[in-house]
């Protein structure tokens, strides 16, 4: 790559300790260590922008993550999980025997709650099917069906914040690091 600047090829690349940009994967709050790259030009050290590694794979694994954390879903993390899935809301809505995709929109637009139902229903299909490309992250379906997840108005709402790393299992994945 030559700098977008100065036009030089001699780049320099930094491991950043610490990355999270809001935008990255569609959902706010994902953080991820020892994983992005900063290109540095050389000559007149222009920032010539970041890059992180397997973006769908981690979309993936925050998706996973979130849908195991037992916090009501909020409409901007149901859109995230649907972004992630890849569906149309008319999709969603027939994949989960919801009634409308209007129905979902409204979800999404924080007009009508989740129920606890339809919700556990997305929780499963989304870690089903994203499980698939998060391997390092724990996914169990026992855990959703029975997990108790508090109506909106019960509890305050707390930002939820999710942590990855790279590992290798077979190929380099996303996982949680190990508990601070
Ligand atoms: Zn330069």
């Amino acid at each position: 790559m030559t700098c977008i600047k100065c036009g030089s090829d001699r780049i320099r690349t930094e491991t950043l300790p610490r990355y999270q940009d809001d935008g990255l994967v569609g959902l706010a709050n994902v953080v991820i260590l020892n994983a992005a790259q900063k290109y540095v030009c050389k000559d007149c050290g222009e920032d010539n922008g970041i890059s992180v590694p397997d973006v769908a794979g981690l979309q993936a694994a925050a998706a996973v993550t979130r849908v195991m954390i037992p916090v009501k879903l909020v409409g901007r993390e149901i859109r995230f999980l649907r972004n992630a899935l890849g569906m149309k809301a008319k999709e969603l809505a027939e994949r989960i025997e919801t009634r409308a995709d209007e129905t979902v929109s409204r979800w999404e637009n924080d007009q009508r709650p989740i129920s606890a139902r339809d919700e556990k229903m997305l929780r499963l299909l989304a870690g089903r099917i994203l499980s698939e490309r998060a391997k390092a992250i724990g996914f169990d379906e026992t855990v959703i069906f029975n997990m108790k997840i508090p109506a909106l108005s019960a509890v305050p709402l707390r930002e939820v914040v999710m942590t990855f790393i790279r590992i290798r299992i077979s190929v380099d994945t996303w996982a949680e690091p190990a508990a601070a």
